[in-house]
């Protein structure tokens, strides 16, 4: 059996218990945890936690970090660091079904916010913890919810689409999710801790948003004069276009007329008609 299958099948069928806290669903599912990373998920899961701030209802916590048993409502999302001889490169972070708790493998992380911070000459600086600890938010927003796991990464660019699915909606709503979350901590003067966060957290958000059109430029500038689909459309069904999600993400934290104006450019690229022998582009090395 193909090892993602495998994987999907033991992450989609195997629910977790109600006793959450007590057990460790990596050595559950058969998954080896790795000690690699562990100072950048306990740096983000702080920010990730001021933001949080006085909401008690979530905090989280790292696998290794012990956690004494609370009679508050506080529930502890446990995030544990799964080594890369068992999962795909493609799971860098994830919430398993039935679980409450973040799978993240560390280097394959690393990698993506290498990619979108420090690959090509004149990016803007994005501190990674910012990073994490924003999707951290993101992935509370699927615990929250209830979604299932998130499995179908299809990079086939022929799955090139515009389609509304169930799985980019619920996408949609987790990034609104932990976009809330840092719209309350920015304007919430009584925390300082969280809105120093939140400010850090905006400022790498737009950042990244920045260096994405700046790849998006130096690799595929025919593409971006001609709207291409490859570089504007969402690749599969599960997850909206990446470089759209974070200008709307800068544009609702921003509500300035230049992030507007950037998303507004984007989203009229998506609509474009497209001419049938146009050529694409891959987005991707
Ligand atoms: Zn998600």
């Amino acid at each position: 059996m193909n090892s993602r299958i495998l994987l999907f099948a033991l992450l989609s069928l195997a629910g977790c218990t109600a006793d959450k806290a007590s057990e460790n669903s990596a050595e559950r599912l058969g998954l080896q945890e790795t000690t690699y990373g562990r100072q950048l998920i306990e740096d983000s899961a702080a920010k990730a936690n001021n933001i949080l701030g006085f909401r008690d209802t979530h905090r989280f916590v790292g696998s290794w970090q012990l956690t004494s048993p609370s009679e508050s409502k506080t529930e502890f999302v446990q995030v544990y660091l799964i080594s890369p001889e068992s999962v795909s490169a493609v799971y860098s972070i994830m919430v398993p079904n039935n679980c409450g708790c973040v799978f993240i493998q560390p280097k394959a992380l690393e990698a993506w916010i290498a990619r979108y911070s420090i690959s090509v000459p004149h990016m803007l600086s994005v501190t990674p913890s910012d990073i994490v600890a924003f999707m951290l938010l993101h992935e509370l927003g699927h615990v929250e919810h209830s979604d299932p796991g998130e499995f179908e990464a299809a990079k086939d660019p022929n799955s090139l689409n515009l389609d509304e699915t169930e799985q980019k909606t619920r996408e949609e709503q987790a990034d609104n999710f932990a976009l809330d979350l840092l719209t309350a901590a920015s304007t919430d003067m009584d925390s300082l801790d969280g809105w120093l966060e939140a400010q850090s957290m905006q400022l790498a958000l737009a950042n990244l948003s920045w260096n994405l059109s700046a790849i998006r430029l130096l690799d595929n500038f025919g593409a971006s004069v001609l709207c291409s689909r490859a570089v504007f459309q969402d690749a599969g069904y599960s997850h909206p276009n990446f470089e759209l999600r974070m200008l709307y993400a800068n544009d609702r934290l921003t509500k300035s007329p230049e992030s507007h104006q950037l998303f507004a450019s984007f989203e009229a690229c998506r609509a474009k008609p497209q001419p049938l022998n146009l050529l694409e582009v891959p987005s991707e090395p």
